[in-house]
């Protein structure tokens, strides 16, 4: 077991990385209300390699914008993310339900369709064609670590995700990127 020690420097270069990612999310949101559908999908994917713990909402503002590029599972998925870690008290429970039940009414069409074109085997979610085998794990940064606040300082943990390779596989990129990869978010 090697213990990775992490200085100031890098403490603070994290900071740096969240707060970009934060401001990633934001302009993705602002180009979804705009209707920048391909746009806002840059922003927040970028924004989901940026951030350590997902900030609630950004469940809600990726499976949103999934929905309106016709990605529905992926939709459906992080929507429900959100409503579960939120429930009725969220702020945007109200359009997460509504587009919820969009995605899960457009889904359905689709599969109705699929079995009827049966020889096609046409997936309307898009399969990410990673650049190699292997990603940077989005959720310790590659760094195969998580690092928790405790009571008695930080505690170090072996990414559950990745391993302490810092790596997930294509397969596992695209169940991250489809909300099928289960990960701790933050309800604040
Ligand atoms: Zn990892």
């Amino acid at each position: 077991m090697v213990w990775v020690s992490i200085s100031s420097h890098d403490a603070t270069a994290q900071g740096i990385i969240q707060r970009d990612g934060l401001a990633n999310m934001d302009k993705g949101a602002e180009a979804m209300y705009d209707g920048n559908y391909q746009t806002a999908d840059l922003l927040f994917r970028e924004a989901l390699n940026q951030l350590g713990k997902l900030p609630s909402e950004m469940a809600y503002y990726f499976g949103r914008n999934s929905y309106h590029l016709k990605k529905y599972k992926q939709a459906i998925n992080w929507l429900t993310k959100y409503v579960q870690l939120k429930g009725t008290s969220g702020q945007y429970y109200d359009q997460a339900v509504l587009y919820l039940d969009r995605a899960n009414n457009a889904y359905r069409l689709i599969k109705e369709q699929q079995v009827q074109e049966t020889e096609n085997q046409l997936t309307t979610d898009g399969y990410y064609d990673c650049p190699s085998d292997y990603v940077m794990c989005p959720i310790c940064h590659g760094s195969g670590v998580l690092i928790k606040p405790g009571n008695f300082g930080s505690v170090y943990q072996t990414c559950p995700y990745s391993g302490l390779t810092g790596k997930l596989t294509c397969e596992q990129y695209n169940q991250y990127l489809m909300g099928e990869l289960g990960m701790e978010m933050r309800d604040e």
